[in-house]
């Protein structure tokens, strides 16, 4: 009996969460993690691409001569 009730108390916490209910105990971790790496990306450098204009985090970016590229095939373009 009490197996019939875990599985109807899960099913319930997931139908819960499935209409965007939010489970405190269970979500703060993510959530705080969530803003974290949200904050992160607002403060990394963008540089727009000398050809086509196509923002690129500094990491994605490739940097030739001072100018910023997109991609391989910005680069060759500018060529
Ligand atoms: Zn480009």
């Amino acid at each position: 009996m009490w197996f019939k009730l875990l599985i109807l108390a899960i099913a319930g916490v997931a139908l819960y969460r499935f209409f965007g209910g939010k489970v405190p105990f269970l979500d703060n971790d993510k959530k705080e993690q969530r803003e974290e790496e949200s904050d992160f990306g607002k403060i990394e450098a963008t540089s727009s691409c000398a050809v086509c204009g196509t923002y690129v985090t500094e990491e994605d970016a490739l940097i030739h001569k001072k100018n910023t590229y997109c991609s391989i095939e910005c680069l060759e373009k500018a060529k």
